[in-house]
């Protein structure tokens, strides 16, 4: 689905584009905002914060991998298109870094959890990355974004400052009220299986958040492939915390996964597939995985669910959201 195309192609398009400034840009002030993210967890903020001030469009769809993910010549005409472009930052979008740096000379270019969430407040790591990119996954550090991101449609679109700032808030109160819930939700596992194993190490945040401890086989980034020592390794961890369940991930190859289950069953422990998690894109559109609520949403169920915990009701915040996505809250008082 994604042509690549070698990056010299890529710098051609973005020079020549560079050269004829569009003239819908300068009679789109009455029109909403066309905002163009890199993931979609950032496209699916500025709709919650937007509201009908913007259109959104996300480049990186369901299942892609964004640490692997290269510019194609459509990404680039939909990114001269934008009145403003939208990414992660902290190195999420590696191979994009260039072609950002050109477009952030032309155009606003925020790199938007970057900005909104400091130093003091990431997890630092070993190797290229030097910080852990994957900090959707603490919706409490992800909130943050939301003020952000309000001020930048703002500065773009005066008229509708006071509309998103109104947005802002009510979706800040959905995430804090979803924060409560999963901290609540992965406490009923019982402590001794309160470990989340998963093919790369998207979980950090989330592990940190919530108190669960995270394994991945693999490392930060999903550009090195895990070896026959990481899956022994692994495997060896299911074995002697009997650990009941392991998780694949949307944007990932299960194959590691697989090796790893068979590598524990060869050491005793039988260990299922407990689902297949997001983490570095959400579901598909139109579905409740497909927004950044439901992401976080359906995993922390599935975690639940598969290492033997209960999650608590929906708290009153989200119920309207479930409503929306016809979510029957199985644990909610009758
Ligand atoms: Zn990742």
């Amino acid at each position: 689905m994604n042509h690549r195309i070698p990056a010299l192609a890529v710098w051609g398009l973005v020079w020549l584009f560079a050269a004829s400034p569009t003239l819908a840009r300068e009679t789109s002030h009455e029109s909403a905002l066309e905002v163009v993210a890199t993931i979609g967890m950032i496209g699916d903020l500025a709709e919650n914060v937007g509201g009908p001030c913007v259109k959104v469009t996300s480049i990186m769809g369901p299942g892609v991998d964004p640490h692997l993910y290269r510019a194609s010549a459509r990404d680039v005409r939909t990114l001269q298109h934008a009145d403003i472009i939208l990414y992660s930052g902290y190195s999420l979008e590696g191979q994009l870094g260039a072609v950002l740096e050109r477009f952030s000379r032309m155009k606003p270019t925020l790199a938007v959890a970057e900005t909104a969430i400091g130093s003091d407040d990431l997890i630092k790591v070993q190797g290229a990355y030097g910080v852990d990119p994957h900090l959707w996954m603490d919706v409490g550090l992800w909130s943050r974004t939301v003020a952000r991101l309000a001020a930048a449609i703002a500065e773009q679109r005066p008229a509708c400052a006071e509309a998103s700032r109104t947005r802002a808030a009510a979706y800040a109160d959905q995430l804090a009220a979803l924060h409560q819930w999963v901290r609540e939700a992965i406490a009923s596992i019982p402590a001794e299986r309160r470990i989340l194993v998963t093919a790369h190490d998207a979980f950090n945040y989330y592990g940190r958040a919530y108190g669960i401890e995270v394994a991945g086989i693999q490392g930060i980034s999903t550009e090195s492939e895990a070896g026959i020592a990481d899956i022994r390794h692994m495997a060896g961890i299911i074995a002697e915390r009997r650990v009941p369940a392991v998780f694949i991930e949307s944007t990932i190859n299960p194959r590691t996964i697989q090796a790893v289950i068979e590598a524990a069953a060869d050491q005793g422990q039988a260990v299922r597939i407990g689902g297949q998690l997001y983490s570095d894109a959400m579901g598909e559109t139109g579905t409740a995985g497909g927004t950044y609520i439901g992401m976080i949403y359906e995993n922390t169920a599935k975690i639940v669910d598969a290492l033997g915990g209960r999650p608590p009701p929906l708290p009153p915040a989200l119920r309207a959201w479930a409503e929306r996505w016809e979510i029957a809250d199985e644990q909610a008082e009758s």
